[in-house]
């Protein structure tokens, strides 16, 4: 089981999504599992979890001492990371490195971030969901969570569709349909209908790398230089 550890100031946006849907049936078995720890029962006798910055400047800091209160509880030898626009940039292979393991400390900043000493002490590792500014963790911690737990074995019905998806092999995933066939006089394209599963997988591959090329020149010159 896959054991998550959330670290906030903000208990109270969750669970949300982490206990609906395909989430929530993968924690009634037992695929994964996540406990909500809420910093501010680790603030000490003045009550404060945060503080101005030394040096000046807007905003408050998130204190080593409660982060470091709160993963001392905890300690479990799980990774501890921080969501933090600093941070590596998540993507599928970040991601993919999560499923073999046995849990992860996740904490939430908030203000203007967390005091640095801790990060360094603690060893946490700090990831970003991207290049922009969030107002606090909570909302990159269902996207980080949503994104592993997915590839946890046994989450989705058809494995399989994790390895046709988007990134797999850095290219983008090719054009999907469904019924009907001819909508509002579009059709489908011909080729998906033909049955033959060999000119299916080239067109897919060949739409795959079109759309790739088109959109993310970044991924294409990966998978050319790859292949
Ligand atoms: N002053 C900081 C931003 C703080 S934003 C800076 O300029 O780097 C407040 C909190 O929101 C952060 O501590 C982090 O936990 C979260 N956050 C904001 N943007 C994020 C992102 N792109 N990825 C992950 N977490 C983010």
């Amino acid at each position: 089981m896959f054991q998550v550890n959330i670290f906030t100031l903000y208990p109270e946006f969750f669970p949300g999504l982490l206990d609906a849907g395909n989430y929530r049936r993968a924690r009634v078995n037992k695929i994964w599992d996540f406990n909500i720890v809420n910093l501010r029962e680790f603030t000490g006798s003045n009550q404060r979890a945060d503080d101005k910055p030394f040096g000046g400047g807007s905003g408050m800091v998130i204190k080593a001492e409660v982060i470091s209160k709160a993963l001392n509880k905890y300690k479990n030898g799980f990774e501890k990371v921080l969501l933090s626009p600093r941070g590596l940039k998540l993507d599928q292979n970040l991601v993919e490195n999560y499923k073999n393991k046995t849990g992860l400390n996740l904490i939430c900043g908030h203000f203007e971030g967390v005091d640095q000493r801790v990060i360094d002490k603690e060893n946490i590792k700090e990831i970003s969901i991207g290049d922009y500014v969030l107002s606090g963790g909570e909302s990159a911690s269902f996207v980080f969570l949503d994104a592993i737990v997915r590839t946890l074995p046994g989450v989705l019905g058809d494995p399989k569709s994790l390895n046709e998806e988007s990134f797999s092999g850095d290219l983008l995933e090719y054009p999907q349909y469904t019924q009907p066939r001819d909508w509002n006089g579009i059709e489908v394209p011909e080729v998906l209908l033909s049955g033959n599963h060999a000119e299916i997988k080239n067109w897919r591959l060949e739409q795959s790398r079109s759309i790739t090329q088109r959109q993310r020149p970044d991924l294409w010159q990966k998978y050319t230089k790859k292949s």
